[in-house]
């Protein structure tokens, strides 16, 4: 069977499409057909990776982290049967394991030895078939082939539940920093929870632009057209690090997902004594969150439900087969999430609407 995969030799690492023998499972394995592949920037990333991320030293990783897949074969006894869609969880705990890893948070793990398939220390589901411990599997209810969008939701997920107990007016003014698949997610759970839901990125048309007024939000191209200040913040683009201040009300909290990789040139650095100050007499909240565990996903499954499904579909911009894998590695200012198919036996059901 195919899987997508990168491999050093040593020096460099290399992208491609390799052989692999047909897993077997054991214990509480599914067997699972891959069907789609999401690809997002941490992927992207892995294309320079160090070789420290490799399984068991090996010199190879299996990448794929946002998966749906059909179950093959179901133990017996199994909560899922043949055919279900499933989504797979990312983390896996550590072996030690953490206080955290053992009470299931994994995304909190303290000794940071945590594995991540298809990111860190163990293979991903970029595969026609992968082994997953059911105990790690989501059931996609309703969204059928959009549980795709599932991964990536659950780190908005986890982001509104930090902030949910943090704002001190909920339902009031949200600002979304970025219009990207996390951004547009982050979005769709604002207005989930009755937020004025603003939307900022760079570009000035596209699907970035139609996908944030499809969802009743107001787009704005540079943060130099806002006005007022918002309830809650939700930064995803790694460009206002610095600014977030500049966006909160009173009693306002902001959660960072992403951090500074374009930074803003008009703002000077955010320093310690400027943020304690803001924070104190503004009564404001700061969080930060990366990963997620399967409450999360079990929640985004929920929140992505209440969405219509024609506007969760206009989320996946690009579409390519496995063999082309490279087309969805690229990022332009009209993609929003690229997803790689895994079989050709989907053919048009990706389009059709729920
Ligand atoms: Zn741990």
């Amino acid at each position: 069977m195919r899987a997508l995969a990168i491999t050093t030799d040593g020096e460099a690492v290399h992208p491609g499409v390799i052989e692999l023998p047909e897993p077997r499972p054991s214990g509480t394995d599914l067997v699972v057909d891959g069907l789609l592949l999401g690809v997002c920037g941490t992927d992207r990333s892995l294309m320079t990776a160090g070789t420290d991320r490799f399984p068991d030293g090996g010199n190879r990783l299996v990448l794929g982290h946002e998966s749906l897949g059909r179950v093959r074969h179901a133990p017996p006894g199994s909560r899922y049967s043949i055919g279900d869609l499933v989504v797979p969880v990312v983390r896996r705990p550590d072996p030690v394991p953490c206080a955290a890893c053992a009470a299931g948070d994994l995304d909190l793990c303290e000794n940071g030895r945590f594995i991540e398939r298809g990111i860190r220390a163990g293979h991903g589901y970029g595969a026609e078939q992968y082994l997953l411990d059911e105990n790690f599997a989501i059931p996609v209810g309703s969204l059928g082939l959009l549980g795709i969008l599932i991964e990536p939701a659950s780190i908005v997920a986890k982001a509104w539940e930090r902030l949910d107990p943090l704002v001190r007016r909920p339902g009031g003014r949200a600002l979304i920093l970025g219009a990207g698949p996390i951004g547009l997610l982050a979005a769709l759970l604002g207005r989930n929870r009755g937020y004025d839901v603003h939307i900022v990125d760079r570009v000035s048309h596209g699907p970035k632009v139609s996908q944030s007024r499809a969802l009743g939000a107001t787009y704005h191209r540079g943060s130099d057209e806002l006005e007022g200040r918002f309830d809650a913040v939700v930064e995803c683009s790694g460009a206002f690090t610095s600014s977030v201040l500049d966006f909160m009300a009173p009693g306002a909290a902001t959660c960072y997902i992403a951090h500074e990789h374009a930074p803003d040139t008009r703002a000077a650095a955010l320093t310690a004594a400027t943020l304690s100050e803001s924070l104190m007499r503004g009564n404001r909240a700061v969080v930060g969150v990366t990963s997620s565990s399967r409450s999360h996903f079990d929640t985004a499954q929920r929140e992505l439900e209440q969405a219509p499904g024609e506007w969760l579909r206009g989320l996946i911009t690009d579409v390519v087969p496995l063999e082309r894998f490279e087309d969805a590695f690229g990022s332009g200012p009209d993609t929003i999430k690229a997803v790689i198919t895994l079989t050709d036996e989907l053919g048009d059901e990706l389009y059709e609407r729920r």
